[in-house]
């Protein structure tokens, strides 16, 4: 990274870079979890719900995309070994063992609060601190409150079929 631009940064450039390296990790597992829940859910509104999952998991990829430019601009190296996701992750991996849609449904809404935690987290250290970094978070956070709202919103209108009976 160009000398000038790194030394705005206010904070710790090692601690900067484990904490994109762990949201990267993250990001990476999400993806996959909406990935093999849209292939595998099972049950009503099946149709909205995989489509839900699928946009939700290329917006996930585009995160550790946009992630990935920052830790490199940094002059750091992302993650080049997926086992280190796991060692590396705050949110895991919550694997779709039952695959009927509302178990689908908790285990992303369970990830995207996480998601909303880390990267509110990640604001309050690079505030006044980092506006690159800062910046790109409220660019992946307002995703992440989108998707929560939208699972959620899902979910609603499952509860609704399920108690009616209807299919
Ligand atoms: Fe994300
Ligand atoms: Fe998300
Ligand atoms: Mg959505």
């Amino acid at each position: 990274m160009g000398t000038k631009g790194k030394s705005i940064i206010g904070i710790d450039l090692s601690e900067l870079l484990t904490l994109l390296n762990k949201a990267f990790s993250d990001e990476w597992l999400a993806y996959y979890q909406y990935w093999i829940g849209s292939k595998i859910v099972k049950g009503p509104m099946k149709e909205a719900i995989i489509a839900e999952l699928i946009q939700h998991s290329s917006d996930e990829l585009r995160h550790s995309e946009m992630l990935t430019t920052r830790i490199i601009q940094l002059g750091g190296t992302p993650p080049i070994r997926p086992e280190d996701w796991y060692k590396l992750t705050n949110c895991g991996y919550d694997a779709p063992e039952d695959p009927f849609v509302r178990p689908v449904l908790e285990q992303n809404i369970k990830g995207e609060q996480c998601a909303i935690s880390t990267y509110q987290n990640m604001l309050d250290i690079t505030r006044d601190k980092d506006p690159i970094t800062y910046n790109m978070v409220v660019q992946i956070l307002q995703d992440e409150v989108e998707h929560e709202e939208d699972l959620q919103s899902l979910l609603e209108d499952l509860e609704v079929i399920m108690t009616t009976g209807a299919k």
